[in-house]
C-alpha cells in the first residue's frame, strides 16, 4: 500500500465518519422537532424514518404551520366578534341610560314640582328602563343559544291554537298602529307540531310584533299555517314597508337593522329575528323571508309534523 492509498483510504474513513455524525445530529434534531409538533395534536404525525425524513419533516412542518394559521384566523374572527358584540351592547345600552339620566336630572332640578312635566318625565324614564330590561332579555336569550345551553323540550300541539293566541295577544297594539290580523286558516282545524310550544310562541311573537313595528296605517297581518308533508309551514305576511334587497341577506344577524331609526324608535333590540333563527336552527328547521320594498314582508318558517 502506497503512500497515496493511506492518505486516500484515511481521508474517506474520516468523511464517513463525520458524515455519520453529522447524519446522527441532524437525525437527533429533526427528532425534537418532530415530537415538538407531535405534542401540538397534528395528526399524521410520525417521525419520518425513511431517508428522505428531511421532505418528510418539511411536509410535517407545513400542515403543522397550516394548523397553527386556521387556528389564529378562528381566533382572531372570535376576538372581533366579542370586540363587535361589546360595542353593540354598550351602543345599545348607552342611549337609554343616559335618557333616564337625563329625565332623573331635570326631575330632581326642579322638575319634581313641575307637574306640567313631572309624570311624563318619569313615563319616559320608564319607557327606557323597560327598553333596557327588552335588552337585557334578549341578549340573555342569545347567549343560552349561543352557547348550546338552550334546552329544547318538545312536545306534541296546535300551531293553530298557538297563532291564535298570539294574534289575542297583539290585538291591542294592533289596534293601536290600526292594523288588522287575519289568520287564513279554519281556527277549528289543527296543525300538530312537535316542538318547544315556549320558543315556538316567542318566534311567532317576534314575527308578528315585527309585522306591526314595520307595518302601515289601515294594514294587515296575516298567519298562514300549512301542511307540505312531513312539515308544517306558517307564514307571517304583512303589508308593510318591505326591506330593501340588499339588507334581505343580513336581517337575521345579531342587531343588523335594515331601518336603525325606526327600529329603535319602535323600541327594537335588533335581536328579534337573530333569536327567531337560532331557536328554529336549535329545532333543525329553517326560516325564509320574501319581502319587497314599499308592499310588505312575508317570513315563513318549517316544523315538524306531530305524528
Ligand atoms: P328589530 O328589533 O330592529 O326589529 P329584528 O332582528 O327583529 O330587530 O329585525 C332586524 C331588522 O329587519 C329590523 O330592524 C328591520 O329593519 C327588518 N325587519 C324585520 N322584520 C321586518 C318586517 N316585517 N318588515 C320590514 N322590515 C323588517
Amino acid at each position: 500500500m502506497n503512500i497515496i492509498t493511506i492518505i486516500a483510504l484515511t481521508f474517506l474513513f474520516s468523511t464517513l465518519f463525520i458524515w455519520s455524525i453529522v447524519r446522527f445530529i441532524i437525525f437527533r434534531k429533526l427528532k425534537k422537532i418532530s415530537t415538538q409538533i407531535k405534542s401540538q395534536h397534528t395528526p399524521n404525525n410520525k417521525f419520518p424514518t425513511s431517508n428522505n425524513a428531511l421532505s418528510e419533516l418539511e411536509q410535517q412542518v407545513k400542515a403543522w404551520s397550516d394548523e397553527r394559521k386556521a387556528e389564529i384566523e378562528q381566533l382572531e374572527k372570535l376576538e372581533n366578534y366579542r370586540k363587535d358584540f361589546l360595542g353593540n351592547v354598550s351602543h345599545e345600552l348607552k342611549t337609554p341610560i343616559f335618557n333616564i339620566q337625563g329625565y332623573i336630572s331635570t326631575l330632581l332640578d326642579g322638575g319634581l314640582e313641575d307637574k306640567t312635566i313631572n309624570r311624563d318625565y318619569l313615563k319616559r324614564a320608564e319607557k327606557s328602563v323597560d327598553r333596557m330590561i327588552a335588552i337585557v332579555e334578549d341578549l340573555q336569550t342569545i347567549t343560552q343559544l349561543e352557547k348550546g345551553e338552550l334546552e329544547i323540550e318538545e312536545e306534541r300541539f296546535d300551531i293553530v291554537a298557538l297563532a291564535k293566541d298570539v294574534i289575542d295577544s297583539q290585538e291591542l297594539k294592533a289596534k293601536e298602529k290600526q292594523i288588522s290580523f287575519e289568520l287564513s286558516n279554519d281556527p277549528s282545524h289543527s296543525y300538530f307540531v312537535s316542538a318547544d310550544r315556549f320558543r315556538i310562541r316567542q318566534v311567532l311573537v317576534n314575527l308578528v310584533v315585527n309585522s306591526l313595528r314595520y307595518g302601515k296605517a289601515n294594514g294587515k297581518t296575516t298567519i298562514k299555517i300549512s301542511d307540505i308533508g312531513e312539515k308544517i309551514i306558517t307564514e307571517v305576511a304583512d303589508t308593510g314597508i318591505g326591506i330593501p334587497k340588499e339588507h334581505l341577506t343580513r336581517i337575521f344577524e345579531r342587531f343588523y337593522r335594515a331601518d336603525k331609526s325606526r327600529s329603535r324608535e319602535q323600541g327594537g333590540t335588533g335581536l328579534g329575528l337573530s333569536i327567531v333563527k337560532h331557536i328554529l336552527e336549535a329545532h333543525g328547521q329553517s326560516i325564509e323571508v320574501m319581502s319587497t320594498e314599499g308592499v310588505g314582508s312575508v317570513f315563513s318558517f318549517t316544523l315538524k309534523k306531530a305524528v
